[in-house]
């Protein structure tokens, strides 16, 4: 049995929420390394960016949105899968929900085991858990890109795939007028990465390259404080890259000498604690991370679900 309290089920106390203007109608809800939500106005609706765990939890958020702006909810768009993101969608009351093509294949396929898995793993984010209505599916998705006009002199919020990454279907919501990305988990802000659901080498690679190549003055990841300047954005991006390249070179090593997965994860937390260590989910995450990366490594070209026992058996096994 592991020593360690189960991922972030013993993290129980409330975090600092700050919701921050961006630019005019841009609005971010950050949260001490909780999943940060978003929000677009246009000239006569808003676009909600992720959904938030339980219909309770974004009921709290939009009740904050709502004293900057009471227009409708037209779109909610969810940059991934992931419950945490998507299980609060029926708050929003949206015309469309819209997501990647993947996103919608996903959630079909996996979408009740990661809610179990995330329920296990983060229970403090499911605020009324019986909220919950159901799996939240996509009304509208699309393969590249779609563009939103927001209209009036508002110009557009275009969504667009950089390729595979901290999921198979991640999107990211740019607004090229006020240079601003919400950039979904693909980017995280001094908060820890989860890959277990990962591809860590096309992430590492050109999906990143993607998303610096917006040039962005603003980013929103998809955890932790919004990066700010060029100087902030770029360092949010290349610490993420550097985890990534880190844990894969960690893994690769251990693997081309034969270790087991134990030791690939004592390998990458020795390698990465002294940097990372301190950000949030960094313990939750690894365990998972380290599994992943050694599937990937080892050809398993999708990810393996995450059900609630594989989750228990995992953190035995490496943090135990
Ligand atoms: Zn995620």
């Amino acid at each position: 049995m592991s020593t360690k309290p189960f991922a972030s089920s013993a993290d129980l106390d409330a975090k600092q929420v700050s919701v921050e203007v961006l630019a005019d109608g841009v609005y971010a809800r950050t949260a001490e390394g909780d999943p940060n939500v978003g929000a677009v106005e246009g000239e006569d609706f808003v676009v909600c960016i992720e959904a938030m765990a339980t219909p309770a939890a974004a009921r709290e958020w939009l009740d904050v949105l709502r004293t900057y702006t009471d227009k409708p909810v037209r779109y909610l768009v969810l940059s991934h899968y992931h419950a945490v993101r998507t299980l609060g969608a029926s708050a929003f009351d949206a015309r469309e929900i819209v997501a990647h093509d993947n996103t919608r294949l996903l959630i079909e396929e996996r979408g009740q085991q990661d809610w179990d898995s995330e329920y296990g793993r983060m229970p403090r984010l499911f605020t009324d858990p019986g909220s919950i209505p159901g799996l939240t599916h996509p009304t509208s998705t699309f393969s590249d890109e779609l563009r939103i006009d927001l209209g009036g002199e508002r110009g557009e919020l275009v969504l667009q795939y950089c390729g595979r990454g901290h999921t198979e279907g991640d999107i990211v919501a740019w607004l090229p007028r006020e240079r601003i990305l919400f950039a979904g988990d693909l980017v995280e802000s001094e908060a820890a990465l989860y890959t277990g659901d990962a591809f860590h080498t096309d992430w590492a690679g050109p999906t990143l390259d993607r998303i610096a190549a917006y040039g962005a003055g603003q980013l929103v990841g998809g955890r932790g404080a919004v990066a700010k300047g060029n100087d902030q954005v770029a360092s949010a991006i290349a610490l993420t890259r550097r985890f990534l390249t880190v844990l894969l070179a960690e893994v690769s090593a251990v693997r081309d000498r034969a270790g087991t997965l134990k030791d690939a994860f004592e390998a990458a937390h020795a390698a990465l604690v002294g940097d990372f260590g301190g950000w949030p989910i960094f313990e939750h995450c690894l365990p998972f991370d380290v599994s992943r990366a050694w599937d990937e490594l080892s050809g398993v070209e999708r990810p393996v679900i995450w059900t609630a026992e594989r989750d228990r058996e995992i953190w035995d096994q490496l943090q135990g």
